[in-house]
């Protein structure tokens, strides 16, 4: 069997997998992620009942992924206190001493959409999450994107609209994608949650726009087939036309891509994208 855990700032996944049925999920589990100490004996003592061969990670952020690291597989610069600089991985390795593939929830759920989800048969492919904040994987070549860190490409600089006197909510970054088009930056401006902002609202052109932007830098740094979009405020569907006319327009036709609506497309794992991308990145291991 294989394991996967996916960590969560309010909530741990784990889960395992018969490595021959696979994106099914044999068995999971769900923690509130409270601090190490609470959470970590109840993920040991569940994969403790199964014969698990190897097991995928993927964590919430920013994490250590540099192997020459000293303090490779560690959480670090967290807001969640009790978790900064926390070994993680180093945790779960003491409890088990198995094959590991340490990630982000991001990469991990841009590999699930990849092997099983809208970006199959892709071999370069993008995902991003639009919810509490932006978050994005690359998958090259079949495999996921990491140099020295992993990316952050949901922190990319935007060109703001003149039309949009919003001043961004990023913390580091005032008109960064997160900071300009995540749901709480389209709260702030509605004075309602984003689910509840009407459909023709003009506040979507403006998410779209921003969106699109995002799509056509990823197209032109990573020459992706596909870009799929996860997270809460990609419920609203419609958004997904606007993003496509939009992206067209800005990339001005410099760079072939499929066609648009095949191009820039909404996940199809949904909340399974993390398990399932952890549990095919530890069926590699084997
Ligand atoms: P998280 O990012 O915390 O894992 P979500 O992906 O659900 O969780 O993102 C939550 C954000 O998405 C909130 O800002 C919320 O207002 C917004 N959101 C959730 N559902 C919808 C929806 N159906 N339409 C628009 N925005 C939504
Ligand atoms: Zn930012």
């Amino acid at each position: 069997m294989i394991g996967a855990i996916e960590a969560g700032g309010t909530k741990i996944v784990c889960a395992v997998a018969d490595r021959k049925e696979l994106p099914r999920v044999a068995e999971r589990i769900s923690i509130p992620t409270r601090t190490p100490e609470e959470t970590l004996p109840k993920i040991v003592s569940f994969f403790k009942q199964y014969p698990v061969e190897a097991i995928g990670i993927g964590s919430f952020g920013p994490i250590d992924v540099n192997q020459d690291s000293s303090t490779y597989g560690f959480i670090t610069n967290t807001p969640k206190l009790a978790w900064r600089n926390f070994d993680f991985l180093g945790a779960i390795r003491a409890a088990f001493d198995l094959p590991y593939f340490w990630t982000t929830d991001v990469n991990a759920a841009a590999f699930g959409e990849q092997q099983y989800g809208a970006a199959r048969f892709a071999k370069n492919s993008i995902y991003i999450t639009v919810g509490t904040g932006i978050g994005g994987g690359v998958i090259l070549n079949g495999k996921v994107m990491e140099g020295r860190g992993h990316p952050e490409i949901g922190h990319i600089y935007i060109n703001q609209l003149a039309s949009d006197p919003f001043e961004g909510n990023c913390p580091y970054h005032s008109n960064c994608l997160e900071g300009l088009a995540a749901g709480p930056a389209i709260e702030v401006r509605a004075g309602q949650k984003a689910e509840q902002l009407n459909a023709t609202d003009a506040l979507w052109q403006i998410e779209a726009h921003y969106l699109a932007q995002a799509c056509v830098n990823y197209t032109l740094s990573f020459a992706p087939e596909v870009i799929v979009f996860g997270g809460g405020v990609m419920k609203q569907t419609h958004l997904f036309p606007l993003i496509q006319e939009q992206f067209q327009m800005l990339l001005g036709g410099y760079m072939e891509t499929t066609a648009v609506e095949s191009f820039i497309v909404p996940c199809k794992l949904r909340d399974n994208a993390g398990i399932v991308g952890s549990l095919a990145l530890a069926e590699q291991l084997i």
